[in-house]
C-alpha cells in the first residue's frame, strides 16, 4: 500500500464535498414514463421529485420504477405514480450541503435509507448523496494511517488474513523499526515537530521498499515492513538501506539533529503463522535496542527465542 496522504477526504467535510451534482430530477406532473427513461438511458439509482419551486417533494428508486413496471403503470403521472407506490404521504429526507458527512451517515443508519437529496439553504436541490457514494470515498479512512499514509493496525489485521492465504507458498520478510529516542525529539523540539520526524520517516522507509511490500504504522513510533518474497540477503540489504538513509535525513530547522532507527528483521517461512513471525520481528527490534541502537537484528527463523 502507498501513501494516502494526496487524498485529502476527511469525516470532518460537508456533504457538498461527497454528493453528486446536479442530479437527474423530475417534476411531481411529468409523466412516469421519462422519469423511467432518464433511469434507464443514464444507468441512474434515483431520482429526486421536485415541485415547480424545485424543491424536492420525493424520491424515486430503482425498486420503485421495477415495481411500476411490473404492475403495468407507465401511462400515469409521477403524482400517480407516487400515490400507486404509497409514497404520496410519506416523509422526504432531505440533508443541507453544509452539513457534515457524518449528520449523512447518522440518517441512513437511522432511517434505513440509501439516497438523500441535497438541498441549499433555500431548500432547492443541488445534489444527491448515496450511501455508496460515501463508502467509496471514506473506506480508505478506516485503514489508513492520517499523519504517515501507512495502513494502520485495522489494515494490519487484514494483511495478516491477506498473507496468510500465500502461506505454504512463499517466504515473506519482516521488519521491526522503531525510531531510536523519540521521546527526547518530542521533549527537546516540541510535539509538532515531533510529527514532522515521524512523516518524515515514513516517507524514507516507503521510498526504500518496492511496490508490493506492505508498511503500516504498528503503533507511535513504530512501523511494520512486509517484504513479498523475500530471502535473508533481500531482507538485510533493505533494512539496511533504510536505516542508513534514515540515518542521512537532515532537517533545515535543526541542523544538529540526527535521527536513527532501530530494526528487528526476520523472515516468514511458507510453514509459519504470520502473528509467531511478527512476534519473533518484535524479539528482533528488542536485542537490537539492547545492542546499542540504530542498527538492524535478524532472528532466523529457527532460532530459539
Ligand atoms: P527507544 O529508543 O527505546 O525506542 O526510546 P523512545 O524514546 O523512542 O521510546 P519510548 O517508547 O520511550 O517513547 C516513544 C515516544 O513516541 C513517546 C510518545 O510520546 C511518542 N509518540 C508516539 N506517537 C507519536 C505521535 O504520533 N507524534 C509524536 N510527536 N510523538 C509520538
Ligand atoms: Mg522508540
Ligand atoms: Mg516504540
Amino acid at each position: 500500500m502507498k501513501s494516502f496522504q494526496e487524498n485529502d477526504i476527511k469525516l470532518s467535510n460537508p456533504v457538498k464535498d461527497f454528493m453528486t451534482r446536479e442530479p437527474y430530477t423530475a417534476r411531481i406532473q411529468d409523466s412516469i414514463k421519462e422519469a423511467i427513461d432518464l433511469m434507464v438511458s443514464n444507468k441512474i439509482g434515483s431520482i429526486v421529485v421536485t415541485n415547480n419551486n424545485k424543491e424536492p417533494v420525493n424520491i424515486l428508486t430503482k425498486t420503485d420504477v421495477l415495481k411500476l413496471i411490473f404492475f403495468n403503470y407507465t401511462d400515469v403521472s409521477i403524482d400517480d405514480a407516487l400515490r400507486i407506490l404509497k409514497k404520496k404521504n410519506s416523509r422526504i429526507f432531505t440533508i443541507n450541503e453544509n452539513d457534515l458527512i457524518t449528520d449523512c451517515i447518522e440518517i441512513f443508519v437511522s432511517k434505513g435509507i440509501k439516497h438523500l437529496p441535497v438541498v441549499n439553504a433555500e431548500n432547492k436541490v443541488v445534489g444527491i448523496i448515496s450511501a455508496t457514494d460515501i463508502i467509496q470515498k471514506i473506506s480508505y479512512l478506516i485503514f489508513i494511517d492520517g499523519l504517515t499514509g501507512f495502513g494502520n493496525r485495522h489494515y494490519f489485521e487484514s494483511l495478516k488474513v491477506k498473507f496468510d492465504k500465500f502461506r505454504g507458498k512463499i517466504t515473506i520478510g519482516i521488519l521491526m523499526l522503531d525510531i531510536d529516542n523519540f521521546k527526547k525529539v518530542n521533549d527537546t523540539y516540541g510535539h509538532t515537530f515531533g510529527d514532522k520526524v515521524l512523516k518524515k520517516v515514513a516517507e524514507t522507509i516507503i521510498n526504500n521498499v518496492r511496490f508490493v511490500d506492505e508498511t503500516v504504522r504498528y503503533g507511535g513510533e513504530e512501523f511494520l515492513v512486509m517484504l513479498f518474497k523475500a530471502h535473508r540477503e533481500v531482507v538485510l540489504r533493505v533494512a539496511e538501506r533504510i536505516r542508513q538513509a534514515v540515518e542521512r535525513i537532515k532537517f533545515e530547522e535543526y541542523p544538529e539533529l540526527k535521527i536513527t532507527i532501530s530494526i528487528g528483521a526476520t523472515l516468514c517461512l511458507p510453514s509459519s503463522d504470520t502473528g509467531e513471525c511478527v512476534k519473533r520481528a518484535d524479539l528482533a527490534l528488542k536485542k537490537a535496542k539492547k545492542e546499542g541502537k540504530n542498527r538492524v537484528f535478524f532472528l532466523s527463523p529457527d532460532d530459539e527465542s
